[in-house]
């Protein structure tokens, strides 16, 4: 069965056309489904009521429903989503003063296995499709009745080992007649899988990558994170830089700092000297403490010392603001199944 939200509009025409549609049809419902997020055919109005049905019976929509709905202290919103087939993932809606940030998930768990994330616990369910991907921005935008305007793949799972999907996620979440989220206005996070890198920059998407680092030495990296061994920070740095060269942009690394263990000086000194002679930019992120791993967040000082050892060396950091801490809602605290609820 064809899933037509996961289709660009001429794979659309084409599917629709040996299903026996005429091109206007599939114009509609490009729109049905990418700009307005319908999760069931009978809101297509524009559409007749045997169309419809005939739809409902060949093409499912794989619309992403609400389970739960938690908003913090600081105002960020973190939605537990049920899919089609039971699985669960959660997004995470940032208020920033440019707007609203919807952070996605991009597998129903994930198989990294990095030591301080809640997400990799019971490992990587399954891939979501990119309409189920679309379709978390979709139910928030109609929930709360706002417009999204930048999104990050920072949520649950590891995108680029789920490339194919999330790369149609990307081609229509720009699209004019979708979304239409600029492509300057989407970051995607991966933990260091070297192909995909390479990928996307061949591709020259325009998006902000986000590498996670969080050691500066390859020893400390594989203890923290195992995608480390198959890549270590000899091929992975190359590849950022590459990426950095070929679009022009620059590349964000992701550096959560975990207390006694990746936040000395001499760290700082060492990330910085990894960094090097290209375009990169720190983002510092005291572990959230209620952390997978038992690790703690950096003693009082610490994180605004170790920003400025990267300043003097030359690297240029900011501090990342935790939103959402309160309801688990921030990085490494989102899981694929429902907490147990509040008492
Ligand atoms: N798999 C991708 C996407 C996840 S993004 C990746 O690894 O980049 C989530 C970000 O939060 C990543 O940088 C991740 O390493 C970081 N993170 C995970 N657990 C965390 C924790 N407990 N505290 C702070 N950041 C964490």
């Amino acid at each position: 069965m064809a899933d037509l939200g996961s289709m660009t509009l001429p794979e659309l025409r084409e599917t629709l056309k040996a299903e026996g549609l005429p091109d206007y049809r599939a114009a509609q419902i490009f729109d049905w489904l990418q700009k307005r997020g319908i999760a069931d055919w009978d809101e297509a109005t524009n559409l007749s009521k045997a169309l419809r049905e005939r739809l409902r019976a060949e093409h499912p929509i794989f619309s992403c429903t609400a389970e739960r709905k938690q908003v913090s202290r600081d105002g960020t919103v973190k939605y537990l989503f049920r899919l089609h087939d039971g699985e669960c993932v959660e997004s995470v809606l940032l208020r920033y003063e440019h707007g609203y940030s919807l952070c996605v998930s991009s597998q129903a768990g994930c198989a990294r296995g990095c030591a301080f994330c809640a997400s990799t616990v019971g490992g990587c369910r399954r891939n979501l499709s990119a309409a189920e991907i679309l379709g978390q921005i979709h139910a928030v935008q109609r929930d709360l009745h706002i417009r999204i305007g930048h999104t990050v793949l920072m949520g649950m799972g590891e995108p680029l080992d789920n490339l194919s999907a999330v790369l149609r996620f990307l081609a229509l979440a720009v699209d004019e007649n979708g979304l239409n989220i600029s492509g300057r206005h989407i970051s995607l996070s991966t933990c260091g899988v070297v192909p995909g890198i390479s990928k996307l920059a061949e591709l020259k998407l325009g998006l902000t990558l986000s590498v996670s680092l969080h050691a500066p030495d390859d020893e400390l990296r594989s203890s923290l994170m195992p995608v480390n061994r198959e890549y270590p920070l000899g091929e992975l740095i190359p590849v950022c830089r590459g990426y950095a060269l070929i679009t022009g942009r620059r590349v964000s690394f992701e550096y959560a700092l975990l207390r006694g263990v990746n936040d000395s000086p001499a760290q700082a000194r060492q990330l910085a000297l990894l960094l090097r002679g290209f375009p990169a930019h720190v983002n510092l992120i005291p572990v959230n403490s209620a952390s997978r791993g038992g690790f703690s967040p950096p003693a009082p000082g610490v994180t605004a010392a170790f920003r400025e050892t990267l300043e003097k060396a030359g690297a240029a950091a900011t501090i990342r603001r935790t939103l959402g801490q309160d309801i688990d809602a921030a990085c490494g605290q989102l899981r694929n199944h429902a907490p147990p609820p509040a008492s």
